[in-house]
């Protein structure tokens, strides 16, 4: 605390390593392991420095402190733990924050124990056991089993941390049920836009297979390449799928221009539906 007193930052380092080790390094070098760490590996881990720091801060009200050691925290966590909130928008991001939390669980549990001990409620305490409590679908599935039994046991010995983790874990499934249902949506929709521009290019090759003067109409239109001196059959439109907007249309291979399904062309489907428009208008 005096370190951050006279510096305005601390180190998370033991004495012997300060300065021969960046801080980066320090929380990267984290390895986990089956069997639980002894108290020394515990006491000397960056993450529970800073819960110490974070408890210091608050028992003696330094907020500039406070404010340290959740940079601190906020770097660590976007850096070894996918905190980004990019990650949290898609099932693929949060898998990839659920292997690197998982990377780090007796880490975390430790830190979390602590800081729920000793600032209960506070940023620091909600921040740790919320990177938990986002992954807890992840935590309870088979190859993590051991991971699980050791959260239950940890729990089980601890109601209010039980209590705030229950709470997290609720409104992160929340988060998760979000995710999943605008990945379905979108999922729907891009299935939607094939089928809808497949229909309007089959249906433009029906309206010409039945009527062959019609393949005329499936030129690129004449303001692109009219002049050019390929001719006639190389500036044919052909369908073509777009992988970057996932739909298809059509495409001139002469000068590579594209148009929407329904820009060339009007398809039978289209022309009927314009005659019984008549129809409609007649009666
Ligand atoms: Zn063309």
């Amino acid at each position: 605390m005096l370190e951050f007193l006279y510096a305005g930052t601390y180190w998370e380092h033991a004495e012997d390593k300060r300065g021969i080790l960046p801080s980066e390094k320090l929380y990267k070098r984290y390895v986990e392991r089956a069997e639980p760490r002894t108290d020394e590996q515990k006491e000397r881990d960056p993450v529970m420095v800073n819960v110490r720091m974070f408890a210091l801060a608050d028992k003696f009200g330094i907020a500039g402190l406070k404010k340290e050691v959740m940079k601190k925290w906020d770097g660590y966590a976007e850096e070894c733990l996918e905190q980004r909130p990019s990650a949290g928008k898609t099932t693929v991001g949060m898998e990839r924050r659920a292997r690197a939390v998982m990377g780090s669980f007796q880490r975390l549990m430790d830190a979390a124990e602590v800081a729920n001990d000793l600032v209960p409620g506070s940023e620091l305490a909600e921040k740790i056991l919320r990177t938990v409590a986002q992954v807890a679908p992840w935590v309870s599935r088979l190859q993590n089993a051991e991971k699980y039994k050791e959260l239950m046991v940890r729990l089980g010995g601890n109601s209010e941390l039980a209590l705030r983790m229950f709470d997290l874990t609720c409104r992160a499934s929340d988060e998760f049920i979000q995710v999943q249902s605008q990945r379905q949506d979108r999922i729907i929709e891009s299935k939607l836009a094939v089928r809808e521009t497949g229909e309007k290019i089959i249906d433009r090759l029906h309206a010409a297979a039945c009527d062959h003067s019609r393949f005329r109409e499936l030129r690129c239109p004449p303001h692109t390449c009219s002049r050019s001196r390929v001719g006639y059959r190389a500036n044919v439109a052909e369908p073509a799928f777009d992988e970057d907007d996932g739909v298809f249309q059509w495409c001139c291979k002469n000068c590579d221009e594209s148009w929407d399904a329904d820009e060339i062309m009007p398809g039978l489907s289209d022309t009927q539906r314009a005659s019984s428009d008549d129809d409609e208008d007649d009666g």
